[in-house]
């Protein structure tokens, strides 16, 4: 692949195929065919089993196939942990494929990307639920000794997803997915915010690529909890394609902003058993809509200089929230020093580029009614108190997720034009 001609990189995309369609097990048997994979490991749990792992191992067994299956018997808290990869890879060891099968969601997917990186064996992704953004991945998301690690791995070579088998999800899987999706939204609006604020690479092209189902789903939201099919084909394509999305640019920008942080701030607060975990699309949909609240109310001072750098304080109320894992967050803080002594000096931008710029995160910012309306329709609330979340939680949430990743977002642009702690009052929900 050559330079891109919307942006000039190289975006590599180690997938061959990808197949959100009817007729997606037919094209599954014609890929394996084409790898001349004759042996193969089906990895299932109970659920994806009864779901579509037992009809798709006695076809591929009928057309010829030698068949082994890695069932875990769980049906609920399978974790993607030690055990679990090392029964995924003595199936390997024992079996001897050609390729494995991931036939599942979240952390069969996570388990097998991990299990045949380490045995560096090729897999198939052929999901069950369109309830997150992984398929396309290459870090696989595990949790070792309890503690959450996002480890390198590598992307499936295929993923073959049928409508049929996805529109018979469990419901909350897919309001999940719908979570996940609509996120892309405020990370949108972030990674345009981070573009004009440091000229790190932007592409139209792979914006347009999770634009267009999330404009989908978010216009089609009632069709989707109903389980239509072309529904449920578009929000899983989003999904997809925003996995491809961050291989093409080398990063999760394009699928991931401070919603995510807010996210993954609150899978720290449960981590301290300060609330229950949650699912994690169900956290992003519910951060999405204060998320964008808070991008749209900064539109109003965005030429204001930024004169602090974010959490060189850490007063004894950030400590507090984070606990012991303050410690641990060392060098993100050092790593937004160096970004605010590079990019904050020269913020606001010369006239012409500032006018752009705001353009086009009003054009972004043009979408938030309809996403917040979505939002609703899902049933995701707009009040605090939702997946244990109080309005203390929430305020800390958007005045210091972004201690916990470097990348720079809307909440660092506000906390730096010392603008972050007025506007949370103005658009938070109070307690
Ligand atoms: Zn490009
Ligand atoms: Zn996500």
């Amino acid at each position: 692949m050559g330079a891109c001609p919307s942006c000039g990189l190289e975006h590599r995309v180690d997938i061959d195929e990808v197949v959100v369609a009817r007729g997606a097990r037919e094209r599954l048997g014609a890929f394996l065919d084409a790898k001349r994979w004759r042996r193969l490991l089906l990895v299932e749990d109970a659920n994806t089993a009864d779901a579509l792992g037992d009809e798709l191992a006695a076809d591929l067994s009928a057309a010829g196939h030698v068949v082994e299956v890695q069932r875990f018997a769980d049906r609920h808290g399978l974790l993607a942990d030690e055990h679990a990869v090392g029964a995924v890879r003595d199936a390997h060891a024992s079996a001897r494929p050609d390729g494995v099968l991931a036939v599942g969601a979240g952390v069969v997917n996570d388990v097998t990307r991990y299990a045949t990186f380490l045995d560096g064996v090729s897999y198939v992704s052929v999901p069950t639920a369109p309830s997150m953004d992984g398929y396309a991945s290459s870090v696989a998301a595990m949790q070792f000794d309890g503690v959450k690690v996002t480890l390198p791995a590598h992307a499936p070579c295929g993923i073959f997803a049928d409508p049929v088998v996805l529109a018979a999800a469990p419901p909350e899987m897919i309001v999940w997915g719908f979570g996940d999706l609509i996120g892309k939204a405020t990370a949108r609006f972030d990674w345009v915010l981070g573009h004009g604020a440091s000229g790190e690479p932007f592409c139209e092209m792979v914006e347009a690529r999770v634009l267009v189902p999330l404009t989908r789903c978010v216009e089609d939201v009632g069709n989707l909890l109903a389980g239509d099919e072309d529904a449920i084909v578009a929000l899983t394509t989003g999904l997809v394609e925003s996995g491809v999305a961050m291989a093409m640019m080398g990063n999760s920008r394009p699928a991931s902003g401070c919603e995510h942080h807010a996210s993954h701030f609150w899978d720290l607060l449960a981590f301290r058993g300060l609330r229950e975990h949650a699912p994690h699309g169900l956290q992003v949909g519910y951060a999405t809509r204060f998320a964008a609240s808070l991008q749209a109310a900064a539109l109003g001072g965005l030429a204001e200089p930024m004169v602090l750098t974010p959490g060189a304080g850490g007063g004894d109320d950030e400590r507090g929230w984070f606990g012991e894992q303050y410690l641990t967050l060392g060098p993100v803080r050092d790593e937004k020093q160096v970004w605010f002594a590079t990019y904050g000096e020269s913020w606001p931008p010369a006239e012409a580029a500032l006018e752009s710029l705001a353009d086009r995160l009003s054009a972004v910012a043009s979408s938030f009614p309809a996403v917040q309306g979505a939002l609703d329709t899902a049933g995701i609330p707009s009040g605090a108190g939702f997946l244990g979340v109080d309005a203390a939680m929430l305020r800390a949430t958007f005045r210091y997720a972004n201690r916990l990743r470097s990348r720079f977002t809307v909440l660092d642009l506000l906390e730096s034009q010392e603008r972050l702690e007025a506007l949370l009052d103005a658009v938070l929900p109070q307690g």
